[in-house]
């Protein structure tokens, strides 16, 4: 009796009904060169059972054809993590990256897109870039006043090399979900990351590529050190989407102020009521005020649309 050994492996590109599968283990073929990749149909027994498979997914792989490079997926692990937009299936952390300057660094824009980054369950890493163009002296001011925020940002500069070694180990091994407005640096980034045009996922198999930035597509870039990195379409003002009553637990520290203790009322909003734990005297209090509204307004759209 011979044990045949799973083959498993991870979806890095979805088009129409094919998949691009990056297998755990390297196959030699029989030229003795190398490859990582099945392009791959989904069994029909998982259609029938409605198994969707998504970028990010974990698979067992049948029928393995190395010479052609195909394959069909058997089996989708359970996901840790799923997340509908984009859509990527065990993501663990979001990059954020703002440029500290050029464009100049707004704070309530960054403040809606950590809002947004914690209402997800997935950890966060925020990253300034540019840091080339501000003095030392500005920078001590944006780590303070971050850490006031509950943040402990990186400072980059992509342009200078500046902190790119502590960001690829922040990315190293996960799957992760590059976030943050346009003009900030984000495809410069990839493109320091991951050097070589061949390495792109979304390459492999050229059509992949087409409609970034324009459809809700997801590209996956494979990074050097082990690690995916799932670039976003670009957006500069996301919806704040939350719940009214739980927006407060997306900034951390207001977080920590609930951790002290209960307000006397359950569905306390935290502005004004009696016996209140959070308090108005931190900086961003007055972002909390705007999204609140924002979410409540949004809440009671939705109830009269029905
Ligand atoms: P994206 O819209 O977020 O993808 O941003 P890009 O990668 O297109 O970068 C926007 C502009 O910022 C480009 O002109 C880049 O050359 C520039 N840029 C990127 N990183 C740096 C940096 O570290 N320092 C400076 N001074 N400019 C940068």
């Amino acid at each position: 009796e011979t044990v045949v050994s799973e083959i498993v492996g991870t979806v890095v590109a979805v088009q129409a009904n094919f998949y691009q599968v990056r297998l755990d283990q390297d196959i030699i073929l029989e030229n003795s060169s190398k490859t990582h990749y099945l392009l791959c149909t989904r069994r029909t027994r998982l259609k029938k059972i409605g198994q969707k498979v998504m970028v990010g997914d974990r698979v067992i792989i049948e029928e393995p054809d190395y010479q052609d490079g195909r394959g069909a997926i058997a089996q989708v692990f359970p996901r840790k993590t799923e997340l509908s937009r984009p859509p990527v299936a065990n993501a663990e952390q979001i990059l954020l990256v703002f440029a500290l300057e050029n464009p100049p660094l707004d704070p309530w824009q960054l403040s809606r897109f950590l809002v947004k980054a914690e209402s997800t369950s997935l950890s966060l890493c925020l990253c300034f870039n540019k840091l080339d163009l501000i003095t030392d002296t500005q920078r001590q001011q944006w780590q303070e006043r971050l850490e006031k925020w509950g943040y402990k940002p990186l400072f980059i500069s992509i342009m200078t090399d500046q902190g790119l070694e502590a960001l690829t180990d922040c990315l190293r091994g996960k799957i992760t979900i590059l976030a943050g407005p346009s003009g900030v640096g984000k495809s410069s980034l990839i493109n320091t990351l991951i050097p070589e045009v061949e390495q792109r996922v979304g390459k492999v198999s050229g059509k992949l590529n087409k409609g970034r930035h324009t459809t809700r597509h997801v590209e996956l870039f494979e990074l050097p050190g082990g690690g995916l990195l799932a670039d976003t379409p670009g957006f500069n003002q996301p919806d704040l989407d939350c719940d009214p009553q739980e927006l407060a637990l997306y900034f951390p520290e207001a977080k920590a102020q609930l951790n002290q203790g209960n307000c006397q009322f359950n569905d306390c909003l935290h502005r004004g009521e009696p016996n209140c734990v959070i308090n108005n005297d931190w900086e961003r209090y007055e972002h909390y005020l705007m999204f609140l509204e924002e979410a409540i307004n949004r809440q009671e759209t939705l109830q009269k649309m029905g």
